[in-house]
């Protein structure tokens, strides 16, 4: 049976660069967490980096199942279609966010029309005591944007600075999607661990920062600093305050809850629901449980 993942944090700051996986969500996308070396940062489980591309048809992710965390879709370009078993059916366009919490259970659905495409997909462990909530959808698209010496942003999950996101969140958590030029000091918790996902350009903190690289940078913080031209996405949170047990789309919180899941998709529970995605019945099959 799959074992928990440690997701000790660092004792201190940290540079520790993660490169990027090809994995396949219907387009090859670059993975940077979970990863070998690091299963989380903060609450922040699971970071998707996709594009910049011109896809010459629309990219589809079938209805398939959530449990125990959040998800979150950001654009950098382009736009998408989320449906859900809720009966939320929502358009997504660059500098909105569209927060689904999954908590017990939830379905959904992506369609990204053919065109420019680039952005992250993230995940958020849910705490243990949230784990099992009811479900729920928020899509804001006024989120507050910043300007301070040597970078603009938009803050689009939690707080940064005292900057904070109209998002429910169920930790305390940031997420921030930053254009630095020059040099730039965030003001950070030294409690927290935090992470960097260059997305174009050069930046640097303590060293390079390439683009399509997730710097994972400690705890022990009391500020970030950014230096150099670029875009760059922000994460960090508490550290993850027990052993992770993330497989497929479920967090959980032991291998029985794991079962459960994965067998109420099978048997169409309504658990997950139904979601109104156009087109041809069809649904994301669970793996087989690891032995
Ligand atoms: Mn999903």
């Amino acid at each position: 049976m799959l074992r928990p993942s440690r997701t000790l944090p660092a004792d201190g700051p940290v540079l520790d660069l993660l490169a990027p996986r090809v994995a396949d969500v219907g387009m090859a996308v670059a993975r940077l967490l979970p990863s070998a070396r690091r299963r989380a940062i903060g609450p922040w489980v699971f970071v998707d980096h996709f594009g910049p591309v011109s896809t010459e048809a629309p990219i589809e992710v079938p209805p398939h199942p959530h449990t125990g965390l959040s998800t979150v879709t950001w654009l950098f370009e382009g736009s998408g279609f989320h449906r859900d078993s809720l009966g939320s059916a929502q358009a997504l366009r660059v500098g909105e966010v569209a927060w689904m919490t999954a908590g017990h259970g939830i379905a959904h659905s992506e369609v990204m029309p053919a065109g420019r495409l680039h952005g992250v997909q993230l995940w958020v462990a849910l705490p243990p005591d949230q784990r099992d909530r009811p479900p729920s959808f928020e899509h804001h698209a006024d989120l507050p944007a910043f300007a301070v010496p040597g970078a603009e942003g938009t803050v689009f999950a939690g707080s940064l600075g005292g900057v904070t996101a109209p998002v429910t969140t169920h930790t305390p958590l940031v997420g921030a999607d930053l254009r630095i030029e020059g040099e730039a000091v965030f003001p950070t918790d030294p409690t927290w661990e935090h992470g960097l996902l260059g997305v174009e350009g050069q930046v640097t903190v303590d060293g390079p920062v390439p683009s399509g690289h997730l710097a994972y940078l400690g705890v022990g913080r009391p500020w970030v600093r950014i230096r150099g031209s670029g875009r760059v996405i922000l994460l960090g949170g508490p550290p993850y305050p027990e052993p992770l047990l993330l497989w497929w789309n479920f967090v959980v919180g032991d291998a029985s809850a794991l079962e459960r899941a994965r067998s109420d998709w099978d048997a169409h529970s309504p658990r997950f629901g139904p979601v109104a995605h156009p087109g041809p019945a069809s649904r994301l099959e669970a793996p087989p449980l690891p032995r």
